[in-house]
Parts: C-alpha cells; sequence; structure tokens
C-alpha cells in the first residue's frame, strides 16, 4: 500500500477524540490542550508515512499513548532544578553561583508582595530603582559612584555606548575574547555603537601601542580581563595602573571589564590566587569597572558598573539603561549577597559558591567516601570507588586553576559509562556528571549538603533502572 493510502486511513481527529483510549486525557485536562497535543501526534505520523520511515497506520491505542507522552512532555516545566554533580561551582549552564539563604529569603519576602523598588518610603513619593545596592557597594569598594543592570555584559554595553558611542575604544588584540559562546567582546563593542581599535597582537601589547592608537576620535580605553583562559610563554600586557595613567594623560577614562568581580579581600577569604579584584582595580586608577553578580560574588546574574560618579551619573540618564534594568527580584537576592560580603566570615560561611571553591580536600574526601558508601548500598550491583581528580572554578573565573577534588567514579557490567550519564540525566531531580575514563564522575564537591540524601536516592534509581 501507498504512503498516501495510508495517510487516508488515520482515524479523525473526532473519531480518535471520541475513543476510550482518549477519555483518560480528556477527563484530567482541558480539551484544547488534548486537542492540539494530538494533532501534534497525527502531523509526525503522517510526516514519518511520508518519509517513508512508517510502516502502516499505528492503532488508536498507539496514538493515545503518543498524545499522553506529549502531554506529558507539555506538563513538565521547562526550567527544572538539577543536581550539580560536575564539580564545576560557576557552571554557566547549570545557572553559576547557587544563591545564598539570605537571597533565597530576600526573594521570598520580597517576590509576593509589593516592595518600595521605585518608592522612596520616607518621603513619601517617587524613588530610584537604581539607588537600592548603591550605598553598599560604594562602602564595600570605594567607589564613587555604582549601578547594577541585567549583566555583565549589559555594563560594558552601556559603559562603552555613554562613553565611545559614534567614537572610537582602544583594546589589545590580547583582549578581544569570546565567554560562553554568546559573548564576544568585538560585537558588544560594535553594539554599543563605539568603534573597536585594535593596538598590540594576540600575545604582547605594550604601552607604546595604546599611545600611538590614542587620536582626536579615540573616546576611550577597555582593559577585559582574560578570564576563562590564561596565556603563558612569551607574553606581555600592559597593566590596569599603567594603562590608567597613559590614558589620563590624554583625559580619557578607562574601562576596565573584570569578568569576576573578587571584591576586596576576597583572595584571602578564599584562600585562592591573585584574580584582579574591583578595588585594586579602582585603586590602580580604572575609571569604570564591571563584573558579573553570579560569578565569583555568588549572588544572582546581573551586572554591576562601578566608579567615578561623574560617568555613573551619565549612566543613569542613558536611554539604553531602561532596556538593561534589573527587576525587583534581582535587586532583592543582590542586596542579601552584598550584605553578607560586609564582613568575611558570613561571606565565607554564608556564600554556596565560596563554600564550594574553598571546600578543604580532605573535607571532599570523606564527604565522597560517605556517599559512596550510602550508594553501594543502595546499588549494590554498580561499583563506586572514590578516586583523585581536579575541578575547575567554572564561569569565567580563575581560567586554569585546578581544584583537587575526590570524586565517585562509577561503574556498572553491561552499561557503558555514556548509558549511565545519561541514565542520570532522566531521573527526577536530573543529576548531572560527566564521563571519565570509562566511568560514570560524580564530583559531590558541587552537590549541596540538603542535596545529599536526593543525590544518592537519584543516582541509585538511574542505576538500579533498566534505562
Ligand atoms: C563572564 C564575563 C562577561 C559576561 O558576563 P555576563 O554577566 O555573563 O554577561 C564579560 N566579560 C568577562 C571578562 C567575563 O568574564
Amino acid at each position: 500500500m501507498s504512503a498516501g493510502d495510508d495517510r487516508r486511513r488515520i482515524p479523525s481527529v473526532d473519531t480518535l477524540l471520541q475513543s476510550e483510549e482518549l477519555a483518560d486525557l480528556l477527563a484530567a485536562r482541558p480539551r484544547s490542550l488534548v486537542l492540539s497535543a494530538l494533532r501534534r501526534t497525527l502531523a509526525g505520523i503522517r510526516a514519518e508515512l511520508a518519509a517513508g520511515v512508517r510502516d502502516g497506520v499505528p492503532a488508536v491505542s498507539a496514538i493515545a499513548a503518543a498524545t499522553k507522552r506529549e502531554l506529558i512532555e507539555l506538563d513538565r516545566t521547562s526550567l527544572r532544578r538539577v543536581i550539580n554533580a560536575t564539580g564545576i561551582p560557576l557552571h554557566t549552564n547549570l545557572g553559576r553561583a547557587p544563591l545564598p539563604a539570605a537571597a533565597v529569603e530576600a526573594l521570598h519576602d520580597i517576590a509576593g508582595g509589593y516592595s518600595s523598588l521605585e518608592y522612596d518610603v520616607g518621603r513619601g513619593r517617587r524613588g530610584s530603582r537604581h539607588d537600592h545596592c548603591a550605598a553598599l557597594l560604594m562602602a564595600l569598594t570605594g567607589a564613587g559612584g555604582s549601578l547594577v543592570v541585567n549583566n555583565n555584559a549589559a555594563a560594558v554595553m552601556l559603559a562603552l555606548n555613554e562613553l565611545a558611542d559614534g567614537r572610537e575604544v582602544i583594546i589589545s588584540r590580547g583582549e578581544l575574547v569570546e565567554i560562553g559562546g554568546s559573548f564576544r567582546v568585538p560585537d558588544i563593542v560594535a553594539k554599543s555603537g563605539a568603534r573597536i581599535v585594535e593596538v598590540g597582537t594576540t600575545n604582547r601589547t605594550h604601552p607604546a601601542d595604546y599611545e600611538r592608537a590614542i587620536g582626536p576620535h579615540t573616546a576611550a580605553v577597555l582593559k577585559v580581563h582574560r578570564s576563562n583562559f590564561s596565556q603563558t610563554g612569551f607574553v606581555t600586557e600592559v597593566d590596569i595602573g599603567e594603562l590608567a595613567a597613559i590614558a589620563h594623560r590624554h583625559d580619557l577614562p578607562v574601562v576596565h571589564d573584570l569578568g569576576s568581580g573578587l571584591l576586596p579581600d576576597a583572595q584571602q577569604t578564599l584562600g585562592l590566587p591573585w584574580e584582579p579584584n574591583v578595588h585594586a582595580s579602582l585603586c590602580a586608577g580604572a575609571d569604570i569597572v564591571t563584573f558579573s553578580g553570579d560569578k565569583l560574588l555568588g549572588g544572582p546574574q546581573a551586572g554591576v558598573l562601578l566608579g567615578r560618579q561623574d560617568l555613573i551619573d551619565r549612566m543613569r540618564r542613558n536611554p539604553l539603561l531602561r532596556a538593561v534594568r534589573v527587576g525587583k527580584l534581582t535587586l532583592a537576592a543582590l542586596e542579601a549577597t552584598l550584605r553578607l560580603w560586609r564582613d568575611e566570615e558570613t561571606a565565607r560561611a554564608g556564600i554556596p559558591a565560596l563554600q564550594m571553591i574553598g571546600a578543604d580536600s580532605d573535607a571532599l574526601r570523606s564527604r565522597a567516601e560517605r556517599l559512596a558508601s550510602a550508594l553501594r548500598e543502595r546499588a549494590p550491583r554498580a561499583k563506586v570507588e572514590v578516586v583523585r581528580d581536579v575541578s575547575e572554578v567554572g564561569g569565567g573565573s580563575y581560567p586554569g586553576l585546578q581544584l583537587e577534588t575526590w570524586c565517585l567514579e562509577v561503574t556498572l557490567s553491561g552499561r557503558s559509562e555514556r548509558e549511565l550519564e545519561s541514565a542520570c540525566r532522566k531521573v527526577e531531580p536530573p543529576v548531572i556528571g560527566r564521563v571519565r575514563q570509562a566511568a560514570l564522575c560524580l564530583d559531590p564537591r558541587t552537590v549541596l549538603p540538603d542535596e545529599e540524601t536526593l543525590f544518592v536516592l537519584k543516582v541509585a534509581e538511574a542505576l538500579e533502572g533498566d534505562g
């Protein structure tokens, strides 16, 4: 029989809707939802028949089952909680920093009701959303002005648009970086309206390179932290202090895109190697620094601009700000996170991303041992070993830094490591691990303390199931 004949033999929508098999679905859900799922299912069958990849028309029961799968897919929320067992604390694909409990509480408090978002409660009149985190940010960093926008990409774009729209921005060729696929420095500069003037080479840029490029159309100098890779060997760059001195001799502002935004003393707090921090950059002469809220700061997605008050005031009046402004949820979570940063101890104790990054290797090992024995108990067929490995910080922070870590290495006879990795993604909530040397590798560094029991249960479910 031809595909055309088969297509005509597909039962009509009306016949199917009246069938016993679809009655259950109709009883539980609005008719319009069932109808559209049924139509999608039938369209799929028709397409398969036309393409010759299906033999004959499926039975009504099979069509109903396929419709039900469509509906279940629709019922599932798209943005779902997952358990991060990759060991990468600032995993961009998994939402970067998990919020501190204090930030979650602030969200809870603000989200369901009204707030003083743009209202000055003391004076009983209109206020500005841009005032909320400003004083705290200035106190923490010593900056003269501050502004919070949607993310760091928006911060860079706003700064350059205000300072250099229609004019030139000088940047080193070694800093024309791409971060996470969608942020490319040259593209953001172009969208800001500024023209990019590249100086130096990929590996070496000297003060004279900047000096030579400065001309009548120059409006600003941009320095970008190479936050997701490191250069070694025959390399040199102009540090922010020297760059600021050059720019200031020509009355030009310097914008420093830091990426991560370590606040003062965080280096000591974390016990990690040097990473450019906001305070140091401002002290060295940067006129504007920008960074993300959800990297080393450990808060919500946001972009922070700090620096000279006169420049920040101009940015506050820029119409582009309206397009990249933050909402009350971001401000609530960011303010709560910043409050933790007022004190090193509260920051260290209260910010999950910091705890994960700074976790002690011995503590990680004993935690891995504990989770491994719980897992062996629940999934006796699997082989679970605790092995030494390294994890990265992720999220464009500390490129090349390897944190010593302890992973659960899981194998199961009859199932490949890829099958195990995918089985872990199919449980609810999904557990995201990785494949390493013919085994499923689960790094507990990024499993939150209150997720431990669930982690063991879900991994066991994935291992013991037959999918
Ligand atoms: C991460 C990063 C960005 C992009 O920040 P988002 O907050 O993701 O927009 C820009 N510049 C640098 C140097 C970065 O590390």
